[in-house]
């Protein structure tokens, strides 16, 4: 039998991070996931995995916070001894024109976006670097590639994202660890249900598959990148985003 294998995705309790870490459980990983807010229903999150028979580790911690995302990866080891993949997934939006952003707007979302995603990537590289083996998926965003007004602070974390990927894959392929990055266009979660219909409508017009994405679309994806079906795929960036830029 194939030994079981552990995933890790960061914000995992709603929107693309619950819809990968279910698509991985369908496959048989054990799960971890970290969320942040008080409103999370963890018991009935703990109930959806169990009914697909896999393990699930549901933990509170902030992906800005050391200690706290330490705490998740101790006890993801030493409950199921390793961490095969991990997803960078956690992000906030604080959207505003420049000449209106605060630096608060502007510091948060760096902070969450691309702090986070070197802090988690630190704590769990070390374990896979152990075990010379690991696949690491970061959410950038079409807006990190393409630009996009009204988002100068999210832009910015999503392109920092995509040169922390390709430095780290080009740091870590000796240790058979791979890193790619994906690209969402517009995926309907709770991050882009604040858009006006006006917005939505302007949007559909950009895209040529003329909609927007759902979670399961990126899942796909990020499965894909997680698994040795990938195995020769590193330091890419890849959009999944209906056309939106190519
Ligand atoms: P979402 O529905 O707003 O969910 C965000 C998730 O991140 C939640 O699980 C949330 O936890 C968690 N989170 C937020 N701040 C956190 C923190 N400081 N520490 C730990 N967890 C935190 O977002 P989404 O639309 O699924 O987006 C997921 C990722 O894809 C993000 O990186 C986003 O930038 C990227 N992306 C999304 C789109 C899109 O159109 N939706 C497009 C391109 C890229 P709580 O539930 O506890 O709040």
């Amino acid at each position: 039998m194939e030994e079981q294998k552990t995933v890790f995705v960061t914000g995992g309790s709603r929107g693309i991070g619950k819809e990968v870490a279910l698509k991985f459980a369908d496959h048989g990983y054990n799960v971890v996931i970290n969320y942040v807010s008080d409103k999370t229903d963890v018991e009935s999150l703990q109930k959806e995995f169990e009914e697909k028979n896999v393990e699930a580790l549901i933990l509170k911690a902030d992906v800005t916070d050391i200690e706290g995302i330490q705490n998740v990866v101790e006890k993801a080891i030493e409950k199921f001894g390793k961490i095969d993949v991990l997803v960078n997934n956690a992000g906030i939006t604080r959207d505003n024109l420049l000449i209106r952003m605060t630096e608060e707007e502007f510091d948060k979302v760096i902070e969450i976006n691309l702090k986070g995603t070197y802090i988690v990537t630190k704590q769990v590289v070390k374990y896979m670097m152990k075990k010379r083996s690991g696949s690491i998926i970061n959410l950038s965003s079409v807006v990190g590639v393409a630009g996009n007004a009204g988002q100068a602070n999210y832009s910015a974390s999503k392109a920092g994202i995509i040169g922390f990927t390709k430095s780290i894959a080009k740091e870590l392929a000796s240790r058979n660890i791979r890193v790619n990055a994906v690209a969402p266009g517009f995926i309907e979660t709770d991050m882009t249900k604040v858009l006006s219909d006006a917005v939505k409508e302007n949007i559909h017009n950009q895209i040529p598959l003329k909609r927007m994405g759902s979670p399961k679309e990126v899942a796909n994806l990020i499965y894909f990148l997680g698994t040795e079906e990938s195995s020769y795929i590193t330091g890419q960036v890849i959009n999944v985003d209906g056309g939106m830029v190519m």
